[in-house]
This record gives structure tokens, C-alpha cells and sequence, in this order.
């Protein structure tokens, strides 16, 4: 439920309002812009008798919110999330985009791509550490040491990483040394993993599940800023379909939809929604068209000999390619 309040409403009687709510056991999301001033309220609302509050003259309407999430739903927040990263935007109307390899493998190469992908133009690097791979047999990540290697590519460069934190017991290590946590597709419902990033103020980018409904990422979403935290990038990265031409499908109307449901911001990740290098190119360009804010894209200076995710990672010049074009079809798209 939603308590529109008047424009002109006395801030002590917006203050009984509140308490009032709070005394029923609702927990309050206020939000304030230039033209409105709303109460999201949290909680079991059964005990709100609408008629009483519509009756107060400081209360413009009730508006009642059908979706089950509810502090990532536009209507508890009418404006835009823009969640800032050591000063870069994402969601503010600039095209983010983060690049680098599936896994850090070695200091030569982590170094080298994110230098290379920084003269390109990409605002963030990203690089696996802790690697949940579909085989126990696979690759597993460097660990910690992929996590030190990350830090040196940042101090090197001063790009910004984005890594993959997997278990809740790492939690301090990455609010201690990464800039945006990612949670991936198979931890998108690790409900306790969710609840423990919810509880720092990291920014966390939440890529959706490969089976999970958009409502489902939402309610995701949802664990996290329950807990507190607000500051979270949601990222489709395809999902599972009958198609076996590519890796995922990637749902490209997914952008469009959440933007209209949610006020936070949505990146697309076509290399792990193809599979394929050669289709990263077309499904960024699409992303960029259909409204995201921005890309998470794998770059490697060496994708044949690749420890993981080779054959959808594009080569540092076919990066910066990408980059001039997208730069030109955002001016146009801007325009
Ligand atoms: C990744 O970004 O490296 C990754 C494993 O992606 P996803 O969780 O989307 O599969
Ligand atoms: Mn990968």
C-alpha cells in the first residue's frame, strides 16, 4: 500500500502519519521528488482500516500495490535509481560498460585485458574469482589470489572490479575488496547469500536465475533491500528456453518490462546469453536499443586458450570496435 501525501502537508502531521503506521507494525519507505511525497508501506497492511487514512487531510490518495515486491517497484519510487560506484553512474542515462574475462587467470593477463578494455572506453572490470562451474571437474577460479590480482589490475588501472562472491562466509573479504559484488544466476535465490549482501551497503549487480521469471528477479532483488541495502543492478543474462542454437535466450523484452515495474537499474550480459563471440556484437547493440543501462561483456586477450568461457569471449580489438559503435548509436539514440 501506498500513502500519497499531500504536497502541502505540515511535516508534523506527516510525522503522526508515520507513527501511526509504525504503531500498526508497517515498515516505512518514504520517498520524496520535487513533485511527490509517498509512504511505501512494508509489511502486513491488513490491519489498515483505507478509509481512515483517505479521510485525513493530508492525504492526497492510497494506492494499492499488487506486485509482491515492493521497495524495488517504481511505484514506492517513482525516480530512477542511480547507483554510484566510486563516482561512475550506472542507471543515470550514461551506457555502462563492464568488461573482462570469465576468470582471472594470471597477473599478465588480467593486467593486459583491463588495460586494454579501459582504452576502449568500459568503466568497470570484471573478472571471476570464485567461479561456480556446472562440473566439479572444471576450473574452479584462483580463489584469493584471483581476488589480489583483481586489486592489482584496479590499482593499475583504476578501473573499478566487479567479481562473484558465492558464499556468505567471504562476505567481509568482498565489502573489503570489491566495488560491485555480483550474484550470480545460481545463486539468484540463495535466499542467506542474498540477505547477507542486503545487510552491507555494497553495490551488488543480481543477475537473473536461468529459470527465473522477471517477478522472480524482482523478489530477489527484494531480499537485498529488505535487509537495507539498496544499491542493486539487476543483469539478464539469458534464459533457459527450448533453443539450441545459442547458450540462453536472451530476453530482451525483460528490459523494457522491468524498467516499467522497478526503478532499478538493468544491465545485459550477451556473452553468457548467446554462448558465442560472434553474437555478442548484435545482442549489445539490441540492449543498448531496447533501453539497458549498460553491459557486463567477456574479454579475453587469448579466448582459445581461455580457462573458462573462450568461445563467447571477444578479443580486446573487436571490443574496442563494439565501443565505437555503441558510442554512435547512443548519440543517435540520445538525440
Ligand atoms: C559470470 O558472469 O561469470 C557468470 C558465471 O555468469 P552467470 O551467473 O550469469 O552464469
Ligand atoms: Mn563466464
Amino acid at each position: 500500500m501506498i500513502i500519497v501525501l499531500n504536497q502541502n502537508a505540515a511535516e508534523e502531521d506527516v510525522e503522526k502519519i508515520k507513527r501511526k503506521m509504525i504503531s500498526l507494525g508497517c515498515e516505512i519507505h518514504e520517498s520524496r521528488g520535487t513533485n511527490y511525497h509517498i509512504f511505501g508501506l512494508v509489511g502486513d497492511t491488513s490491519c489498515i482500516d483505507p478509509s481512515l487514512i483517505e479521510a485525513n487531510r493530508n492525504v492526497d490518495r492510497l494506492i494499492s500495490v499488487q506486485e509482491p515486491y515492493k521497495k524495488a517497484n517504481r511505484l514506492f519510487h517513482p525516480e530512477k535509481t542511480v547507483v554510484n560506484v566510486e563516482g561512475k553512474e550506472i542507471g543515470g542515462g550514461e551506457f555502462t560498460v563492464i568488461a573482462g574475462p570469465c576468470s582471472v587467470e594470471s597477473e599478465e593477463q588480467i593486467v593486459s585485458i583491463a588495460e586494454s578494455i579501459k582504452e576502449s572506453g568500459a568503466a568497470f572490470l570484471r573478472g571471476g574469482a570464485y567461479k561456480p562451474r556446472t562440473s566439479p571437474y572444471s576450473f574452479q577460479g584462483l580463489g584469493e589470489q584471483g581476488l589480489e590480482l583483481l586489486k592489482l589490475a584496479r590499482e593499475k588501472t583504476g578501473m573499478p572490479i566487479v567479481t562473484e562472491l558465492m558464499s556468505p562466509d567471504k562476505i567481509g573479504k568482498f565489502v573489503a575488496d570489491v566495488d560491485i559484488i555480483q550474484i550470480g544466476a545460481r545463486s539468484m535465490q540463495n535466499f542467506d547469500l542474498l540477505k547477507e549482501v542486503g545487510k552491507t551497503s555494497k553495490p551488488v549487480l543480481l543477475k537473473r536465475g536461468m529459470s527465473a521469471t522477471i517477478e522472480e528477479l524482482l523478489m530477489a532483488a527484494e531480499y537485498i533491500m529488505s535487509e537495507g541495502n539498496e544499491r542493486v543492478i539487476l543483469c539478464e543474462r539469458g534464459i533457459r528456453t527450448f533453443e539450441k542454437y545459442t547458450r540462453n535466450t536472451l530476453d530482451l523484452s525483460a528490459i523494457p518490462v522491468i524498467k516499467k515495474y522497478s526503478h532499478l537499474p538493468v544491465i545485459v550480459d550477451p556473452s553468457h546469453a548467446s554462448g558465442y563471440w560472434w553474437l555478442v556484437e548484435p545482442l549489445a547493440k539490441a540492449a543498448l536499443a531496447v533501453g539497458a543501462d549498460g553491459l557486463i561483456i567477456e574479454v579475453h586477450n587469448d579466448p582459445a586458450n581461455a580457462r573458462c568461457d573462450g568461445q563467447q569471449s571477444i578479443k580486446p580489438e573487436r571490443f574496442k570496435a563494439l565501443m565505437d559503435i555503441l558510442g554512435k548509436m547512443a548519440r543517435v539514440i540520445n538525440e
